[in-house]
């Protein structure tokens, strides 16, 4: 066989001076063929693209890999020749952080086989699914787990970051229905993970994301759920925004863990302020109605929209709002209550927007995420009420400052009434930090697993937890 060497480098590393050393990079493509894709391919620009259209990265070369093998091989590949590593499943982090400047993008999206056990109630799931198949493959057996409410959501991320959504307050977090992993390891080598399996690496993967290896499969516990429920928004108008929000805080504190119901202030088709309140009742649909009747019977609303729904319909409701290449920037924290002085931070501030197409988002949480022992898994703050996010959506460059400054400006007049908490999975680039805020008291314990399973901090393109300086083995250019 023909030996032939190629160079690798960013592209554009010219005019961005981040020129990358030059990388052999034949047993990699001697697997993967073109599926490894280099800066000088067709499908290169395509290829390093995520989900939010700001994400401008140049990755030296992008590994399509279609299975575990494939991925141990990434692994070990990417360590040989000490090239920074980025792990890509669904491509929805807002920050971007599953591209890379001038490293290796492993990508894991066409791995995307489930395979359901409905008699034990369990669902085996590539780390390349998105949300969307991964409900309609398990609803065809009339079971669900705890899903985001955006189907083109990677689970992988969704989940080792926690897994918010509709079945959270009677299921708990997605990582809270996780029964084991499948997982490569800096080291290159496959590893289950499990309550009885690497114990300590499985506790770290339910909410502590991608700092300790790569996930390749999943495997989740089901509930019965529906077929139908009972589900949809309301809509309020400009008149009613105060009063409508004081009544939704009032009324979503007090109901069952059954419901789940998030707020959000966005932008009606006149360009006028409105509120929705989007709802699911995840038991039985008259039980459902008795429970709504007070929300659907306050004030005049301009639509009412609840009524029953197949949970597949209702997740997959909100996908058009948040298009693959859009602009996008959000920072978020958590809220355990929402007094007067909060509503009329909220609306005084979303009205500064500068984009119709941008939101204010209160999801609720709660219900069975606050009744799991803090000590069960690293995600912390399980103690709050919403997550509370200004989410900018443009589509122009020269509008990125005023988008951002906004998002920003909201987050800072919200500060006053947050928990100083934060969920990993909304973060952006915000900092040590934050990162801390985001696993609280699970810091320390989730440093002990970093040193254990990646003492060389292979997988830092993430909310990253630091591993310690004693576990840390310096690489031959540190030595010298
Ligand atoms: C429109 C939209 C709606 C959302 N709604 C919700 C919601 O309702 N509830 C909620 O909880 N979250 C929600 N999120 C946040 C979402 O959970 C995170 O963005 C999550 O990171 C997405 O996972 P992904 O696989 O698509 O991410 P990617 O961008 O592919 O990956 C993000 C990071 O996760 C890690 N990672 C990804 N795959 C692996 C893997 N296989 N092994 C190890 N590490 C890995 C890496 O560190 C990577 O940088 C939403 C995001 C968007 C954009």
């Amino acid at each position: 066989m023909q030996r032939e060497t190629t160079t690798a480098r960013a592209a554009g590393s010219r005019t961005r001076g981040s020129k990358v050393h030059s990388t052999r990079i034949e047993p990699l493509r001697r697997r993967l063929g073109e599926r490894l894709v280099l800066p000088e391919h067709a499908a290169y620009e395509e290829a390093r693209r995520v989900w939010n259209g700001t994400v401008d990265k140049r990755p030296a070369m992008i590994a399509f890999c279609t299975g575990p093998r494939e991925v141990m091989e990434a692994v070990t590949f990417a360590r040989g020749r000490e090239l920074p590593v980025s792990v890509r499943s669904g491509g929805h982090n807002v920050a971007g952080n599953s591209v890379c400047e001038g490293g290796l993008v492993i990508d894991l999206s066409r791995m995307k086989g489930i395979d359901v056990d409905p008699e034990r109630r369990i669902a085996r799931a590539r780390a390349g699914l998105n949300l969307g198949k991964f409900d309609a493959a398990t609803r065809a057996f009339g079971l669900a787990t705890t899903m985001g409410v955006n189907g083109d959501t990677g689970i992988a991320g969704l989940t080792l970051g926690g897994g918010i959504g509709r079945l959270g307050r009677k299921h708990g977090l997605t990582c809270d229905n996780l029964l084991s992993v499948e997982l490569v390891s800096a080291e290159g080598r496959l590893l289950e993970a499990s309550a009885t399996e690497h114990p300590d690496l499985f506790w770290g993967v339910r909410g502590g994301g991608g700092n300790f290896g790569i996930v390749t499969g999943f495997e989740y516990r089901l509930h019965p759920v529906g077929p139908t429920v009972l589900g949809g928004s309301l809509l309020f108008g400009r008149e009613q925004l105060r009063d409508a929000l004081r009544f939704y805080r009032d009324f979503a504190s007090r109901a069952p863990h059954e419901l789940s119901a998030d707020a959000a202030l966005a932008t009606g088709p006149g360009g006028e302020p409105v509120l929705s309140i989007s709802v699911c009742y995840a038991g039985p649909v008259e039980e459902g109605a008795r429970v709504l009747q007070p929300l659907r019977e306050f004030g005049a609303p301009l639509d009412d929209g609840i009524g029953p729904v197949t949970y597949l319909d209702l997740q997959s409701r909100g996908d058009a709002v948040f298009p693959r290449g859009r602009r996008y920037y959000w920072k978020a924290q958590f809220l355990k209550d929402i007094g007067d002085a909060a509503v009329d931070a909220l609306i005084e501030r979303f009205a500064k927007a500068p984009s119709p197409s941008s939101s204010a988002v209160l999801q609720q949480v709660g219900g069975a995420i606050a009744r799991v022992p803090g000590a069960e898994s690293p995600y912390a703050n399980r103690d709050a009420a919403w997550d509370c996010f200004p989410v900018a959506i443009w589509d122009h460059p020269a509008a990125d400052e005023a988008n951002m400054r906004w998002a920003r400006e909201f987050w800072d007049a919200m500060r006053p009434f947050a928990t100083g908490g934060v969920y990993a999975n909304n973060l952006g680039d915000e900092g040590d930090e934050r990162v801390r805020a985001a696993y609280g008291p699970s810091y320390a314990r989730l440093q002990a697993v970093k040193d254990k399973y990646d003492p060389d901090n292979v997988f830092r393109l993430n909310q990253n937890v630091k591993p310690t300086a004693a576990a840390h083995r310096p690489g031959p250019e540190e030595t010298e």
